[in-house]
């Protein structure tokens, strides 16, 4: 059994806790879409459109972009060119006014998240990956500078939504300092036990 329309996911974690590998995967277990905003905005840039010329140098610099920016770029990819039922949302909301904002445009159309998972890293943890992935991505945010900021806008902005989430019965705690095909199981058995069965069996670990 699934949620109806299928299950609608958040992971919500800092920079550097898993976000992207854990959504991808989970995208493809729920058959479910996997949106980043992170990744959206990097396409919005590449492709020199006016959103992405109005948020380059923020996300150059890991600042956050303003909520109404973000909220009707993730409504767009929810809604065209088809409605989209399932997904795995990746880096929104990050703000509580963007929480809410979503809040009441999903409870409209009867699309609120199904659960939302927090990957728990110890700090230690994030910054030695910070600094493996600056090596590596290829991504102009990814320095020792910016991953601070988004470090902290994280606890400042972010952090805060678990307290949301939890009080609306829907936040799973996941302990995700240990390697993928652990943590994604841990996933997979959380969201079980809520009802949330996954529709492609898990690829072996
Ligand atoms: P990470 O998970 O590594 O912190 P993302 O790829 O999710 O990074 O996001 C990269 C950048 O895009 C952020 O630092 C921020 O500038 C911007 N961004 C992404 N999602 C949001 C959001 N929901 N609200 C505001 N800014 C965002």
């Amino acid at each position: 059994m699934t949620a109806p329309g299928g299950a609608r996911l958040l992971l919500l974690a800092p920079p550097g806790a898993g976000k992207s590998t854990h959504g991808r995967l989970l995208a493809e277990a729920f058959a479910a879409p996997h949106i980043s905003t992170g990744e959206l905005l990097r396409a919005e840039i590449a492709a020199g459109s006016e959103l992405g010329r109005r948020v380059e140098g923020l996300v150059a610099e890991g600042r956050l972009v303003p909520d109404d920016l973000v909220v009707e770029m993730v409504v767009r990819r929810l809604t065209e060119p088809a409605p989209v039922e399932a997904f795995v949302l990746d880096g929104f909301p990050r703000t509580l006014a963007q929480a809410e904002l979503g809040y009441a445009w999903a409870s409209e159309h009867g699309l609120t998240f199904s659960a939302v998972l927090h990957l728990e890293v110890p700090e230690a943890e994030l910054a030695r990956r910070a600094a493996g992935r600056a090596a590596v991505s290829g991504r102009g945010d990814d320095n020792a500078a910016t991953w601070e900021r988004r470090m902290a806008e994280y606890r400042l902005e972010t952090e805060p939504l678990l307290g949301f989430y939890r009080a609306r019965g829907i936040l799973v705690e996941v302990d995700a300092g240990g390697g993928v095909s652990e943590v994604h199981q841990a996933i997979l058995t959380a969201l079980w036990a809520m009802g949330l069965r996954p529709v492609r069996p898990a690829r072996p670990a």
